[in-house]
């Protein structure tokens, strides 16, 4: 290709990626080696959470690999991780109380998931054929072209952008609802804060990726039609 200095902003985007991941995994080994002193698993707190908020209708399963936990609302199953399902640290207590507060938002229909879910099917086709439209316009030199592609990649960004107060509040429900339900003392609760705005950076760091390479294909957009 040619020479292009706003492949800078890739390059940022990557750099921020890496920093983020990087500071997931050493917080969560640092607090995976601090046990509660309830010395309940992900999996009991899972169950007391959900037994708590009268949920009887979602169910926990063990998944394999490490920081795949997730919360699948078509299944309804709180999916743990080999380092979170049989764990008694703040940091699997912290994990399995934030997908836990995926599902009190899948419960209480919070407005921001319902938007995150419906934006889904078009963050797909915007994060497949919206670089590949983008690169056929600029090859092609068709600027309707990039314009259309720019326009599909930004409902990937979007999609992006929505899934941060998402991550927040389930978050915010979930170091709460440890405290309150005794699951974790209150001095014990700093280590799952830490442990969850770690795991909330990566998210930040997603979108503000995305959102740098999208700044870069208007930026080459408009060089085009100066040219
Ligand atoms: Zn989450």
């Amino acid at each position: 290709m040619y020479y292009d200095v706003t492949y800078i902003l890739v390059i940022i985007a990557a750099v921020l990626c890496m920093a983020a991941s990087a500071g997931v995994k050493s917080t969560y080994n640092k607090y995976a080696k601090v046990l509660s002193m309830s010395g309940m698993t992900g999996a009991q707190v899972a169950d007391r959470i959900l037994r708590q908020n009268g949920i009887t209708d979602v169910g926990i399963a063990h998944v394999g690999g490490n920081l795949t936990d997730h919360y699948d609302p078509r299944s309804k199953m709180v999916n743990l991780s080999d380092s979170v399902y049989d764990a008694t640290s703040v940091a699997a207590v912290a994990v399995a109380a934030h997908e836990c507060g995926h599902v009190m938002q899948h419960a209480r229909g919070y407005l921001p998931l319902k938007i995150r879910t419906a934006l889904v099917p078009a963050a797909n086709i915007g994060s497949k054929a919206g670089i590949p439209i983008i690169m056929l316009g600029l090859i092609l030199g068709l600027t309707p072209f990039v314009d259309l592609g720019i326009w599909v990649f930004s409902l990937a960004v979007l999609f992006q952008v929505v899934t941060l107060p998402v991550e927040f509040d389930a978050s915010h429900r979930a170091l709460i609802m440890l405290e309150d339900y005794g699951i974790l003392a209150h001095d014990e609760v700093s280590g799952s804060r830490k442990v969850l705005q770690a795991a909330a950076m990566t998210y930040v760091a997603s979108a503000a990726s995305a959102a740098l390479q999208l700044l870069r294909f208007i930026l080459l957009s408009n060089s085009r039609r100066r040219d």
